[in-house]
């Protein structure tokens, strides 16, 4: 477990923050299961730039755990922020989206309570850096499932028994986050504009909309050339995002083996 720092008469808190994702889902469970005094304060963070499909993860969420999810946003808008920023889209070197609109309004919300984080990184994902507190903040993350030895299989498993299932976008990209997020992969956007025209339509217009001349692009530039969205070839029913419908006629291991979620292992799953 994390240590609390040397303080204080401060209030002390339980925070899980739900990322609309199928890690984050399972922890829940799991706390719950196995720590059902634990006075637990479930959030979200709404970039309000998220996908229908984690809304509606979240309802399910709520209505199987029979819990309360606290949605936090920060007090200005995507669109405020770009403006902030000069138009710069984010990127991955300049992530000025993840820390305007995820983690200052979550520790806006924390405040200056001590607060145990529950953060979803699992045994076999260990080396990945998730939320990292600055220096002496009152922020400890916690990783109930690095420290009980729970992999990928695991999760699956606590999702599939308590039949909360996973998220719609499951069937055609691998992460929860903004419909318009930067580290999506050529298929992810191609299947985006296949089943959310609109919300595909709207990153268009954020690449083609700088009054001053200038070029920003989600995907960036290859030998110099702007890859702009509208150029994205039409999506093939027969690649990455092709089970979309499907998903709901299919198990959940089925489900993973097609999308190749990262590290799943369907012979260990089966055992
Ligand atoms: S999901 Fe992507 S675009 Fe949205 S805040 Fe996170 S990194 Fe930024």
């Amino acid at each position: 477990m994390a240590k609390k720092p040397n303080s204080t008469n401060k209030k002390e808190r339980h925070i899980l923050a739900l990322s609309g994702g199928k890690d984050s889902a399972a922890l829940a469970v799991y706390l719950r299961d196995r720590y059902p005094k634990l006075n637990l304060e479930y959030v979200f963070t709404d970039s309000g730039c998220e996908l229908p499909e984690t809304y509606e993860f979240l309802r399910r969420i709520r209505a199987v755990l029979d819990i309360d999810i606290k949605v936090i946003k920060s007090e200005r808008d995507f669109d405020w922020w770009l403006k902030y920023y000069k138009g710069v889209l984010p990127a991955p070197q300049q992530r000025w989206c993840t820390r305007d609109l995820k983690l200052k309004p979550f520790e806006k919300y924390i405040g200056n309570d001590i607060a145990y984080s529950y953060v979803a990184i699992r045994a076999d994902e260990r080396n990945r850096e998730g939320y990292v507190p600055k220096q002496g903040r009152n922020i400890i993350p916690t990783h109930p499932f690095v420290e009980a030895g729970i992999a990928l299989k695991d999760v699956i498993d606590i999702l599939n028994k308590c039949e909360l299932g996973t998220p719609g976008y499951y069937g055609w990209r691998k992460r929860s986050g903004c419909y318009f997020c930067f580290y999506q992969s050529d298929n992810e956007w191609k299947a985006l504009r296949k089943y959310h025209p609109k919300l595909f339509k709207k990153a268009c217009w954020y690449e083609e909309n700088h009054s001053d001349g200038r070029i920003y692009t989600w995907r960036g530039k290859k030998a110099g050339k702007p890859l702009f969205l509208r150029e994205l070839e039409e999506f093939l029913p027969s690649g990455e995002g092709s089970c979309f419908e499907e998903c709901n006629h299919k198990t959940l291991p089925q489900i993973c083996r097609k999308i190749n979620i990262e590290g799943f292992d369907e012979e260990s799953f089966l055992k």
